[in-house]
């Protein structure tokens, strides 16, 4: 089942050449788009399906600074003031507000980690606050239990994922750059050892630059040019619940479940980390790399089916630029949802929440997550293809950095000064070690 999404005009034609073309339409592509296009470029946004179809409206839409990876952190901070900005200057609702985020736990290692983040955070100036075990019991009343502590974040929020990538390429429409859906991007063109050309299923866009954003398609896309970008996928589950009371706080997370209030007033539910890993060729290709990550987190993982290779986003053929490719069979990436899963989650909310007993499913769906082997993006441009910028691998944490990523994506492309320093995000690092650092949260 898809997860409920607003839906957006396609622009009438696709140009014949752009200063920029983005392929994908997901929150990075949108984000993408619309600064390129602030800085007056015309933009071509190809997404095979609909703006934000796949994982950027199945997230839970967290927003947060808090327990992130020191690499990816200062572009959680600037995220964080550019979806403030955003709706400012665009007038459009991606619903992001800064209501903050609530963590409770009775576990001494879950609070020590915290309490680790918290110093490290104070050191580039983020300010979270951890939990004594009457604050938290008092933050956490609606559960009627106390707690041994938290950490609340005052500062981060949540986006609304219904409405935010489409808020967004509304505004790169109003800003007078194009909007292509159902239009699949097969691969790119070269002259004179530069990208010359974006070919889609509906012709051929000139342009000397090109972003993939292709979310969990990215690697495949690669393959194609011969660029090797080490990517795998954990599928997870989520429903929303009709809980119309005030009485909840707006984002709570705690181990056994972890649920966000929605646009609609309903609240999405989860279990942090838990999904199923899906054997694909693509997973049994970079199966090495991601051993570090997949033993850090086997508790919450378990097999999964042959969806992963039914839906084509990750196998290994090559295909060519004037026929069909999977992109164009698999409109809309909608992996099975997990049926056990919905049980348990429905089953631990209503333990943790009595209040919340009897309430509604309104429905349940699934996500493929695109992680890197260290579990930060892929961003930069690729050697050898000057003019093709790859930005993928958002490893679970892509939709609240998205307009930081789109920023410095944008700012790469168009060569001004970076918004953060774009380093630890190139996708060279992949070559250089096969066993990266593992994002420490
Ligand atoms: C269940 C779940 C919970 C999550 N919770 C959070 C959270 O709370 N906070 C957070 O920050 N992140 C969260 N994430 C992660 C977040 O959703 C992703 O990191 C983010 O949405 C990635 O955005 P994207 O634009 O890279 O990819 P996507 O949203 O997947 O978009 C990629 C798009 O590219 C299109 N595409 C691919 N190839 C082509 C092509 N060749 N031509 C044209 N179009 C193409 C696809 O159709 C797709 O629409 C969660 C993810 C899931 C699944």
């Amino acid at each position: 089942m898809p997860a409920p999404l607003t839906h957006i005009e396609t622009s009438p034609d696709l140009p014949a050449a752009a200063d920029a073309v983005v392929i994908g339409g997901g929150i990075i592509g949108s984000f993408t788009a619309y600064y390129l296009a602030k800085r007056g470029m015309k933009v071509a946004l190809l997404e095979k399906g609909r703006i934000g179809a796949e994982q950027s409206s199945r997230n839970w839409g967290w927003c947060r600074q808090q327990n992130r990876d020191a690499r990816e952190l200062p572009m959680a901070t600037k995220s964080l003031d550019l979806w403030e900005r955003f709706g400012a200057e665009t007038g459009e609702n991606t619903g992001f507000r800064r209501c903050g985020l609530l963590n409770l736990s009775d576990s001494e290692q879950e609070l020590a980690t915290w309490a680790r983040w918290r110093d490290f955070a104070r050191t580039v100036g983020v300010t979270t606050h951890m939990l004594s075990a009457a604050e938290a019991s008092e933050r956490g009343r609606v559960t009627r239990r106390p707690w041994r502590g938290g950490v609340f974040s005052p500062t981060d929020g949540i986006a609304d994922p219904t409405h935010a990538a489409p808020a967004v390429a509304r505004a790169l429409l109003k800003l007078g750059g194009t909007v292509h859906q159902g239009c699949a991007a097969r691969g790119i063109e070269a002259a004179g050892g530069k990208l010359s050309g974006v070919v889609t299923e509906k012709g051929t866009i000139r342009t000397q630059r090109a972003i993939l954003a292709g979310g969990a398609w990215a690697s495949s896309f690669c393959r194609q040019l011969g660029v090797r970008f080490p990517q795998a996928t954990v599928r997870q589950t989520v429903l929303s619940v009709a809980s119309n009371t005030k009485a909840l706080p707006d984002v709570l997370y705690t181990a056994g479940v972890a649920f966000t209030r929605r646009g609609d007033g309903g609240h999405t539910l989860a279990i942090s980390g838990r999904g199923r890993v899906d054997p694909t060729p693509q997973l049994l290709r970079f199966s090495t790399q991601f051993l570090p990550m997949f033993l850090r987190r086997w508790r919450s993982l378990a097999p999964g089916g042959m969806g992963g290779v039914r839906s084509g986003h990750e196998g290994l053929s090559r295909w060519r630029l004037d026929r069909p490719t999977p992109m164009e069979r698999m409109r809309i990436l909608d992996p099975a949802v997990d049926e056990t899963t919905v049980q348990l989650t429905y089953a631990r909310v209503v333990k943790l929440i009595p209040e919340l007993e009897g309430c509604a499913i309104t429905a349940a769906w699934s996500g493929y997550v695109d992680s890197t082997p260290d579990g930060v993006p892929g961003i930069g441009e690729i050697p050898g293809i000057p003019g093709f910028v790859l930005a993928a691998g958002f490893s679970g944490h892509g939709f609240g950095i998205g307009p930081g990523a789109g920023h410095l994506i944008a700012d790469i492309v168009s060569g001004a000064v970076p918004i953060v320093d774009p380093r630890p995000y190139h996708p060279s690092r992949f070559a250089d070690s096969a066993w990266g650092k593992v994002a420490d949260f």
